[in-house]
């Protein structure tokens, strides 16, 4: 019995250890000051092909949030389910979330007399360094990592003893909320609620996060069929409807189950693989790239 449950997790243990390659990558890339706005082109064009992957393996607030939820089975306590209409509600709201901050950078940009006159040079500078511009990289916040190479007030949530600790978004916070005197109570709230939702809830976050937004927009693009390489295909005639894919899955996407059979296409998936490694049924769910199996169900039941 031991021995399958080990192999049940071994994709779930590659993916812990391919999260804490890419946080250091990124911690990295912070020290040499990586150009945002190139992180953001690679991100969303990626997502074009390879769809989530981003959030299922390199995301480190999936990470953070994927080590609260360890803890959590550890302490042997239950996660909590969503309901499946407030679980789709929200990652409908994702959409309106992701266009109240987008318009909002333009109306703040065409509201200023001086900015929409800037030269193009001018306006490839501002996009990165000021307002408001500067709040469209609340798409990278997931991506700040817990140890910082800058020290407060630049993005750090506190300093000790020389090192400083952060977490996503508190960064945004800081420059929000700057000599208001409310950054820290607002970042404690923050970090506050977002560690109990997540220890309560399986990636609760990523459900309505304004980055998975993003990334499920560019998802949108998946019309066009010969962009998206990477994709869990499902095979009809293998599943029993079983459902344990349904359980098993961290943000709670039901198409596996529902779904007839081919391609599985939703934005919600963050191709975490987790419901493959669990599918009790030979060749039942798998994992494509250009047309390969890359992996797929086993028959660990036997
Ligand atoms: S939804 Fe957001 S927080 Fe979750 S993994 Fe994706 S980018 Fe990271
Ligand atoms: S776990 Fe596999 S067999 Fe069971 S319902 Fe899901 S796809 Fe079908
Ligand atoms: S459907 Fe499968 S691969 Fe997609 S998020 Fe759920 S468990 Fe992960």
């Amino acid at each position: 019995m031991r021995i399958l449950k080990d192999r049940s997790r071994r994709v779930s243990h590659l993916r812990l250890a391919v999260q804490v390659v890419f946080l250091l990558v990124i911690y990295e890339l912070a020290t040499i000051g990586m150009d945002k706005i190139l992180l953001l082109l690679v991100i969303f064009g990626a997502t074009l092909f390879i769809g989530r992957f981003f959030c299922g393996w390199i995301c480190p607030f999936g990470l953070y949030v994927d080590l609260i939820t360890l803890l959590r089975r550890t302490l042997r306590v239950r996660h909590r389910i969503l309901s499946e209409r407030l679980n789709r509600s929200l990652h409908k709201l994702r959409y309106v979330i992701a266009l109240v901050i987008v318009s909002s950078v333009f109306l703040l940009f065409y509201m200023n007399p001086v900015l929409p006159s800037q030269a193009f040079f001018e306006f490839v500078m501002r996009l990165q360094f000021y307002p408001p511009f500067r709040y469209l990289f609340l798409f990278l916040s997931p991506l700040e990592t817990l140890i910082l190479p800058f020290a407060p007030p630049f993005g750090a949530f506190f300093e000790l003893q020389g090192v400083s600790f952060s977490f996503p978004y508190v960064g945004e916070i800081a420059a929000l909320f700057y000599g208001s005197g409310l950054t820290f109570p607002i970042a404690f709230t923050f970090v506050s609620l977002t560690v109990a939702a997540s220890f309560t809830f399986r990636r609760f976050w990523c459900r309505f996060c304004p980055t998975g937004i993003s990334l499920a927009i560019v998802n949108r693009f998946r019309g066009f069929r010969w962009a998206p390489l990477l994709h869990l295909y499902k095979v009809e005639e293998k599943c029993t409807k079983c459902g344990i894919c349904k359980r098993v899955c961290p943000p709670q996407v039901l198409e596996v189950y529902e779904k007839k059979g081919g391609r599985i296409e939703t934005s919600m998936c963050m191709l975490c693989l987790r419901c493959v490694e669990m599918c009790p049924y030979e060749d039942c769910l798998k994992l494509e790239l250009a047309g390969r199996t890359l992996f797929k169900s086993r028959n660990w039941l036997e």
